[in-house]
């Protein structure tokens, strides 16, 4: 009789060879008999492009208030891998990094840097590479993980599938799916850290595409203090993608001179307001024509000219929209906090099904906070897996 072969159970799969997925391998007790499943005929392919081909690994200042998401949750990941233990993991690795701006860490010359150190964490890790996951089941104690070409068993199960942005590059639903199939709450994928479209009446702002400016933007109860870049489709640089976080609905207001003011600047001159404001000359003109305030002698502003031009300070509009998915860096929501044990990141509901990295409802501002999310959820994860 032909004897039947024996089905071999995993002690984890972890689904999803990105930021989080690779992290959790690096911190996993090697005692586990673990597998990895990619749909990419590579890991890491997000990791690769992010952050200009270099990766904003973190950032000088990482506070919870850094974040979108349960506070709680985000505090104990930070607390159990805070950049500090990120920093040193990358230095005992020999990663070697830039500081950008004082704030933001970036590999010294290629992202490889860092992911050649994440794959170590592949070693004695069956690796299914090129098998899209389909579903996750459970069966008694153990899960059955479907993918388009095999068949795979498990005691535990990682769902570090990542967010919905940048398709191209392997991105999916199945981590939403997954948690939905288990009747576990979900807040729907929306984009995120991504540029903003614009409405009729700002359609000057597009006419200044490829123009930068240091600006504040204060959307709700936080102000973005960075670059913005005036763009072909509206607008976008670093303080419009970190607003995009925060921005719902509504509107949202720019101040153009951050640093100065504008009734000081234009105090009887003699000179013309555009020559007085220290802008691009082809910003300033825009931005007079904005708040309906002709180029002229400051000395010559009447009161209500003055009064105009303090809106320079809290130019306020209603974005139309942003960019996309195909454009934005994150996706925002994904598996609710609620449903998570916040010290192991396992389901309350589904014991032995977790969830780290984008999937969870947790999304950081531009500056590294992302990847420091993956890597915090991911440690926490790996730690408390018993
Ligand atoms: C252009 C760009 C630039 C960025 N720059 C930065 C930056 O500089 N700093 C920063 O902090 N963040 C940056 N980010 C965000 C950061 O890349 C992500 O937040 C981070 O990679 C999330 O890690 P993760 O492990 O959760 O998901 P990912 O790294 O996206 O990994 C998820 C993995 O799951 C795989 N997968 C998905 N669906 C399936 C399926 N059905 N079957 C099998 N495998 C599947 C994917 O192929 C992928 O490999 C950037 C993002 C983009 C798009």
């Amino acid at each position: 009789m032909q004897e039947q072969k024996k089905l071999k159970l995993y002690d984890v799969i972890v689904l999803g060879g990105g930021a989080s997925g690779l992290m959790f391998l690096n911190h996993i007790s090697k005692k586990k008999n673990t597998a990895l499943v990619e749909t990419n005929e590579r890991v890491a392919k997000k990791l690769k492009i992010s952050g200009g081909g270099k990766c904003n690994l973190t950032n000088t200042q990482v506070a919870v208030e850094n974040f979108d998401g349960d506070a709680t949750l985000v505090s104990q990941a930070l607390h159990s891998f805070s950049q500090e233990k990120l920093l040193n993991f990358l230095d005992r690795n020999r990663v070697p990094l830039e500081l950008r701006k004082n704030r933001y860490y970036f590999c010294e010359n290629s992202s490889d840097e860092i992911i050649d150190v994440l794959k170590k964490g592949m070693k004695r890790v069956d690796v299914h590479l090129n098998h899209a996951i389909t579903s996750v089941e459970k069966e008694g104690n153990n899960f059955i993980v479907q993918t388009d070409k095999s068949t795979l068993y498990a005691k535990k199960i990682v769902v570090a599938t990542g967010g919905k942005s940048f398709k191209s590059l392997g991105a999916s639903e199945i981590g939403v799916d997954i948690a939905k199939s288990f009747d576990m709450q979900v807040k729907e994928f929306t984009p995120a850290l991504v540029g903003l479209t614009l409405q009729k009446e700002q359609s000057w702002m597009r006419e200044l595409s490829g123009l930068s400016a240091y600006v504040h933007i204060k959307v709700g109860e936080r102000t973005l203090k960075e670059e913005m870049l005036f763009a072909h489709k509206g607008i976008s640089g670093p303080a419009v993608l970190s607003a995009s976080l925060y921005w719902k609905k509504g509107t949202l207001s720019i101040d153009f001179l951050p640093t100065k003011n504008i009734l000081s600047l234009t105090n009887n001159s003699k000179k013309l307001v555009s020559s007085v404001m220290p802008l691009a000359k082809r910003l300033s003109k825009a931005l007079l024509n904005a708040v309906d305030v002709k180029d002229k002698e400051c000395k010559k502003l009447s009161k209500e000219e003055k009064e105009k031009l303090q809106l320079l300070h809290h130019y306020s509009f209603a974005p139309a929209g942003n960019f996309g998915f195909t454009k934005a860096e994150v996706s925002r929501g994904g598996v609710l906090a609620s449903e998570l044990n916040v010290k192991t990141l396992e389901s309350q509901k589904v014991s032995g099904l977790y969830f780290i990295g984008e999937v969870v409802d947790v999304t950081g501002e531009l500056g590294g906070y992302n990847f420091q999310w993956a890597f915090s959820s991911a440690y926490l994860c790996a730690k408390s897996m018993k």
